[in-house]
């Protein structure tokens, strides 16, 4: 069985100011742990380049939380792979919750940006989870296996292959109520072994993060089930000394 780098990543949505990202990348690179774990700040586009400068040489990667499904071109309003890659972005969030169910993306739209983020070389933090209705009718596998296969048919088998996948139930996040680890390891087994039909080595090598409400309270019993390789943190990401906590838990 292949050793998983832990990865822990900051999802600071819509939030924060020149101040603020200046204050907690100043915190973050001030108490992060040696080695152990791999962190990750996802701040909102327009931030991306003063948090590149901010975080230069401190081992601390950068992503976005979203991109466009389309290359460079006549899409007012959009940005490209091509743009975070020119400002330093490693990895992308696709298909976060707040996008599909608040802003309106399909599992196919989903595909597509997953398509655009992996041809382009950025590394995929593909977002997967049911809704409550949905885990209450008992279809947490079918949404799951659902929004997986969209992205294995648009994008192809082999692009699982170093991307991440972030387990997030919608009922969990930002409401406080965090899965069990119990509820956590076995969504994340469910996705491992979808994945294993397809390509057992892929499988094996994922990194599957849980999110939703984690908190310095909740991580290290999360962190220790034997499918969950790190956090997709949102809320906590807002607090030094809360997401150092969290990182630290992942170790
Ligand atoms: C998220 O936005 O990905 C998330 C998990 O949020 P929170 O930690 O606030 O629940």
């Amino acid at each position: 069985m292949t050793e998983r780098q832990p990865l822990v990543a900051a999802n600071w949505k819509m939030n924060g100011n020149r101040a603020a990202v200046e204050a907690l990348l100043h915190g973050f690179r001030q108490g992060l742990p040696d080695s152990g774990v791999e962190v990750l700040v996802c701040p909102p586009f327009i931030h991306i380049p003063l948090a590149a400068e901010l975080l230069a040489g401190s081992g601390i990667g950068l992503g976005a939380q979203t991109l466009s499904e389309y290359g460079d071109g006549a899409y007012t309003g959009e940005i490209s792979a091509q743009m975070l890659n020119d400002y330093g972005c490693r990895y992308v969030i696709i298909g976060h919750s707040e996008r599909r169910h608040i802003l309106g993306e399909s599992n196919e739209t989903v595909g597509k940006k997953f398509r655009q983020a992996r041809e382009n070389g950025l590394q995929a933090i593909l977002c997967l989870g049911e809704r409550l209705e949905e885990r209450e009718a008992d279809m947490t596998e079918q949404v799951l296996s659902e929004q997986l296969d969209a992205v294995i048919a648009a994008a192809g088998m082999a692009s699982l292959r170093d991307a991440v996948i972030a387990y997030e139930p919608v009922w969990a996040i930002g409401t406080g109520k965090t899965a069990t680890p119990e509820q956590a390891q076995a969504a994340h087994s469910f996705i491992r072994l979808q994945t294993a039909r397809h390509d057992d080595r892929i499988a094996d090598e994922l990194r599957i993060l849980y999110g939703g409400s984690v908190t310095a309270g909740n991580a290290a019993a999360l962190f220790a089930m034997a499918d969950v390789d790190g956090g997709l943190i949102g809320g906590a990401s807002l607090k030094v000394n809360e997401f150092l906590a969290i990182c630290r838990a992942a170790a």
